[in-house]
């Protein structure tokens, strides 16, 4: 009985030393982030679109369901979606460079499957179970698309090998931008829909009608402005929420603007 326990005890050790190793999701937009996009699309649906997202989710609402492409990243069986979420460019692009990036790369990005999976929920003669897949990913990479690291360097990686300090904790740019900041805000995905989900008539007018490139280089834009002012082994705390919050919600906000956008187009 009590050499059980110790074995018991022993076990749940070695569990929770193993898992203190693995290394931490390289992904996007935590949790909180993608659901924030997702949550903020559903509010801006025709009620053709809601019927039509409801048919092929079922129970799932768009916030629950926009985490799951990086979910999936822990079954091998998904890794040829790895390069879904990001487009790296490189450093120094204008527009036009910008534009000529995305026209000629033909590797597999956030860039080019955006369109494709559109294009499959699209389809009439698509599965359901293509259709839900198709429908998640989307709604993952419409939140990928607002994130200023996910449109980053690959050099190093989109900011994961640019080693910060995040309130004295280890991190990196990609990860506080993923989570930090945005975990830093202390509101459920909820709350902070409810919180940032105030855009003007214009506003929406102009991020409903944003190309996908334009999208990609607005977040290319953010992205060089970060790597300019947040410099390897920074120290970041109060000051650098207090710098880019307003930033962060208006990017969390058009991700979901946007989302509603693609989903009413393809269902109106
Ligand atoms: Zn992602």
């Amino acid at each position: 009985m009590i050499l059980t326990s110790i074995r018991k005890k022993i076990a749940t050790a070695l569990i929770v030393g193993f898992l203190a190793y693995v290394p931490a999701q390289v992904s996007a937009w935590g949790t909180i982030g993608h659901r924030v996009v997702g949550q903020i699309a559903d509010t801006y649906l025709k009620a053709k679109t809601r019927k039509a997202v409801q048919d092929i989710l079922g129970y799932e609402t768009l916030a629950m369901c926009a985490n799951w492409g990086d979910f999936i990243k822990s079954d091998s069986t998904y890794n040829y979606m790895y390069n879904w979420h990001f487009v790296n460019l490189p450093a120094g692009l204008n527009k036009d460079g910008v534009y000529n990036f995305l026209e000629t790369d033909k590797s597999i990005s956030l860039y080019t499957k955006i369109p494709d999976l559109i294009a499959v929920l699209k389809k009439p003669s698509s599965t359901r179970d293509e259709k839900k897949l198709a429908m998640r990913m989307l709604v993952h990479l419409a939140g990928d698309l607002c994130q200023p690291m996910h449109v980053a360097r690959k050099e190093d990686l989109g900011g994961n090998r640019v080693s910060v300090l995040w309130f004295n904790e280890k991190s990196n740019i990609h990860r506080v931008w993923d989570e930090q900041l945005i975990e830093y805000q202390q509101l459920s995905y909820t709350e902070y829909a409810k919180a940032i989900n105030h855009a003007s008539a214009v506003e929406l007018y102009n991020w409903q009608n944003t190309s996908l490139k334009d999208c990609i280089f607005e977040s290319y834009n953010i992205c060089n402005k970060i790597y300019e002012t947040t410099k390897p082994d920074a120290k970041l705390s109060y000051r650098y929420n207090f710098d880019w919050v307003d930033t962060l919600n208006s990017q969390l906000l058009k991700g979901g603007v946007r989302l509603a956008k693609m989903l009413n187009d393809i269902y109106g």
